[in-house]
């Protein structure tokens, strides 16, 4: 068969090749029946895949938990506790004793089940815990058919992941391939983090590609080929190479400055919530942390963490930051960051905080106390008033510093009364470009930000900044875009916070601006697109 390529939309750039792990569909569907001599040796199979399934994830846990990655260590281990079911055991048998079913397949249906009887409860933590159940349900199956997905890693095919799923998968994947999915969306941003070159909206056609098949992710041209030509493949290999090297020289210079040629100081701090992250930034060069984004370290949280909790989540990657910025936002539940416990909420961010004001004195306590010795900011999520950063300011029993996420339209409407209760601005640009343009976050194909009616929002919110004298920090992925990021740098910004793998690109990037430049295009662009679009800018 010859090269196959499908058109999708990029969501974290690279190049790779390697053979696919597909994650839920059946390709290897098997419709004959097991002969009644053969079964119980067939649901013994499927029984040992249920047992192998516990202990990969038991080891993976360990290994998270060894890195200092609790909260993605207990995702994992739940895992454990699904396979070892005394009731998936058993549904699994009896599939195979009596209905003939081969052990993978059983396995498929008997997670199947489960989960819709789950998801049928009403009960929507144990609805979250469908998804789990099929997880490890597709786990077994590929472990009784002999392939097992996490041992060889590869190419990660799926229809959609969340954010989770790519944190525990990411130590095999390679790169990943989503037949849904926005590029904005979380698990797309942690795929960033991490350098892994993700592909979405590749469509049904991505049903078509078998495990283990030999595929290319071009996470810069948006598109998965199957079944490359030997020049293809070679192309992507050298392409890797290339990205490799690119990162060996950005960890070369790390300890020099990111200043334009004119001589504007950037400062580049990274978007990072685990120790992995945070690492990889520090190699990178990072000035400290730009966005810890601290809902993610609880999406599975059934009710509000307690203080303990979450200190025993937070210190971990703060410690690491003594002396140096350690930008800790404030959960920022919501949207596509709804944890069981608020599901249906129509609130997000520090409204959602508001609401519940004793679980928010908490969480500020907590921040205090694990970021002891770091450079904290604070930042408060999806703002929309100048009042709500003045409550967070009345909550906190301590001077500490406090910033507005800058990603609302009221926001940026609002930015010079909220820049006045501000010590520094931060501009969202991933749900600012989606809100100001009504597009959805998770199934966006592409994010405009150079929209002139984001861009018109980003100037105001610079403006207010600017003037009021306290620094305006870009944390949207903007900041890591090879063309927005000089516009960015153009409309005054003081701060470019970005995902890990990025930091080191950058910082190159800003070396070769010429600031005064940069200005003058971004005010060209403001008028231009002012001008074509009939607006006043
Ligand atoms: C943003 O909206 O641009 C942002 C940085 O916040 P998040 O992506 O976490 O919503
Ligand atoms: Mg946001």
């Amino acid at each position: 068969m010859g090269e196959v390529t499908l058109k999708g939309v990029s969501a974290a750039p690279g190049v790779v090749a390697g053979a696919a792990v597909v994650l839920d569909h059946r390709a290897t569907r098997d419709k004959r029946v097991v002969s009644p001599a053969e079964r119980r040796d067939e649901a013994k199979r499927a029984v040992e895949a249920l047992r192998l399934v516990a202990s990969d994830l038991e080891t993976i846990g360990g290994e998270l938990r060894d890195a200092g990655r609790r909260d993605e260590a207990e995702i994992v281990e739940t895992g454990v506790l699904i396979a070892l079911d005394p009731q998936l055991t058993a549904r699994v048998e009896l599939l195979v004793t009596e209905r003939g079913m081969h052990a993978a397949d059983a396995l498929w249906e008997a997670a199947d089940h489960t989960a819709l009887e789950l998801s049928q409860v009403g009960d929507p933590t144990l609805a979250l815990r469908a998804d789990d159940v099929r997880s490890v349900g597709r786990r077994a199956a590929g472990r009784a058919a002999g392939t097992n997905p996490l041992a060889s890693g590869g190419v990660l095919i799926a229809n959609t992941l969340g954010p989770a799923d790519v944190a525990e998968l990411a130590p095999k994947v390679t790169g990943i391939a989503l037949a849904a999915g926005g590029v904005t969306s979380h698990a797309a941003i942690v795929a960033r983090s991490l350098g892994l070159p993700m592909v979405v909206g590749l469509g049904d056609g991505l049903g078509q590609v078998a495990d283990g098949q030999e595929v290319v992710v071009d996470g810069d041209l948006g598109v998965l080929v199957a079944n490359p030509g030997p020049e293809r493949a070679a192309s992507a290999r050298a392409h890797a190479e290339a990205i490799r090297t690119a990162r060996a020289l950005a960890i070369e210079r790390s300890a020099e400055p990111a200043r334009t040629m004119d001589g504007r100081r950037i400062r580049v701090l990274a978007n990072a919530s685990t120790i992995a992250e945070l690492e990889e930034a520090t190699r990178q060069g990072a000035e400290g942390v730009g966005l810890m984004r601290t809902e993610l370290l609880f999406l599975d949280a059934a009710a509000w963490p307690s203080l303990g909790e979450q200190v025993a989540c937070f210190r971990p990657v703060l410690e690491r930051l003594v002396g140096r910025t350690a930008t800790v936002r404030i959960f920022d539940f919501g949207g596509d960051k709804t944890p069981p416990f608020l599901r249906g909420i129509a609130a997000r961010g520090v409204e959602v905080l508001l609401d519940a004001p004793d679980a928010l004195r908490i969480h500020l306590r907590a921040l205090l106390e694990a970021a002891e010795g770091t450079e904290l900011r604070i930042l408060v999520p999806m703002v929309t008033t100048a009042d709500q950063v003045r409550a967070i300011h009345r909550l906190l029993d301590r001077p500490v510093v406090v910033g507005a996420m800058i990603e609302t339209p009221a926001a940026a409407e609002n930015a010079r009364a909220i820049a006045r209760e501000s010590d520094f601005l931060s501009i969202g640009t991933n749900d600012l470009t989606q809100l100001v343009l009504g597009l959805d976050r998770e199934q966006s194909r592409k994010a405009p930000v150079l929209d002139v009616r984001v861009l018109r929002l980003v100037a105001e919110a610079m403006r207010a900044g600017n003037e009021t004298g306290i620094p305006v920090d870009v944390c949207g992925e903007a900041a890591s875009d090879a063309r927005a990021m000089r516009v960015m740098v153009g409309l005054g910004a003081d701060e470019l916070s970005v995902a890990a793998a990025r930091v080191g690109q950058v910082r190159q990037w800003i070396r070769e601006l010429d600031y005064a430049t940069c200005r003058e295009e971004s005010g060209k662009l403001l008028h231009e697109a002012g001008h074509a679009s009939g607006e006043r800018v």
